[in-house]
């Protein structure tokens, strides 16, 4: 099992890389494998051993070989975080197909809230892939959560539908809650969001519910504080993907422990 475990982190390390020409390359709306990688500063082409996923930056020590101008630190933290990513994937759902969901879902997830911050858009060329994606995923009959719902619910409300079944509930609750909170609040909210958690619902099933909480008071949390203690005005705000991404992770790491503890507190299961 630790062969896989390495294995699936250093792939997490090279699909990093990848997600560093996404981010940086998507929003400016150019070619994402045209022209190959090269140095903003000084166009020079980085030779693929320049190119090895943190190692080359601890190596070319943050510097370009050529014009030794600083090389962003970011580019290795998305690295390491996606390599992060598909090693808890792999420990988490064991070698099966779920782990390569997961991890191509959490990625994903990654790429859009780091675009979301740069630039506060959620791509389409992006958001739509991953709504195909959980379609595709929901076609193969599950979802990523092994659900405690389903327990409660075949006790107290006859049999749970099947997993398709929840992810389109997901999917619906997702992207239909923030629908309708764009049309009461107008403004905030932007039509990226709404599709973003309604693709997150195809993967999390009614959980996008508890991402969607979580989402909501860390994006309060912070709104409050930059506001209130900053000083800053809305529109210096940090857009909500961010938080919804959060969300999604929280939900992954401890969405079933939280809902199921809450569920016996108020004697539901
Ligand atoms: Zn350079």
């Amino acid at each position: 099992m630790a062969v896989y475990y390495l294995v699936a982190t250093l792939f997490g390390l090279i699909v990093g890389s990848f997600a560093n020409v996404v981010i940086y390359r998507v929003p400016l709306h150019k070619s994402i494998a045209y022209p190959p990688s090269h140095c903003p500063e000084c166009g020079e082409r980085i030779a693929w051993y320049d190119n090895v996923p943190i190692v080359s930056f601890v190596v070319l020590r943050a510097r370009c070989r050529k014009c030794g101008k600083p090389i962003a630190a970011q580019y290795p933290m998305i690295e390491a975080f996606c390599g992060l990513l598909f090693l808890w994937s792999a420990f988490t759902y064991g070698r099966s197909l779920r782990a390569a969901v997961a991890a191509v879902f959490l990625v994903t997830l990654l790429i859009l809230a780091m675009i979301d911050v740069d630039h506060r858009v959620l791509p389409n060329v992006i958001v739509l892939p991953l709504m195909a994606f959980g379609l595709v995923v929901v076609a193969a009959g599950f979802t990523l959560r092994a659900d405690v719902l389903p327990l409660v619910f075949s006790s107290a409300l006859g049999p749970w539908p099947s997993a398709a079944a929840r992810a389109l509930l997901g999917f619906a609750l997702g992207g239909g809650i923030l629908l309708l909170l764009a049309l009461v609040y107008r403004g905030g909210m932007g039509g990226g969001d709404i599709k973003l958690m309604a693709a997150i619902g195809l993967f999390l099933g009614p959980y996008v519910l508890f991402d969607l909480f979580v989402g909501v008071l860390l994006g309060s949390i912070s709104g409050i504080y930059l506001i209130a203690v900053k000083g800053r005005s809305r529109k210096d705000l940090i857009p909500f993907g961010p938080f919804l991404v959060i969300g999604a992770y929280a939900t992954l790491l401890w969405g079933e422990q939280v809902v199921g503890a809450y569920l016996k507190l108020v004697g539901f299961a």
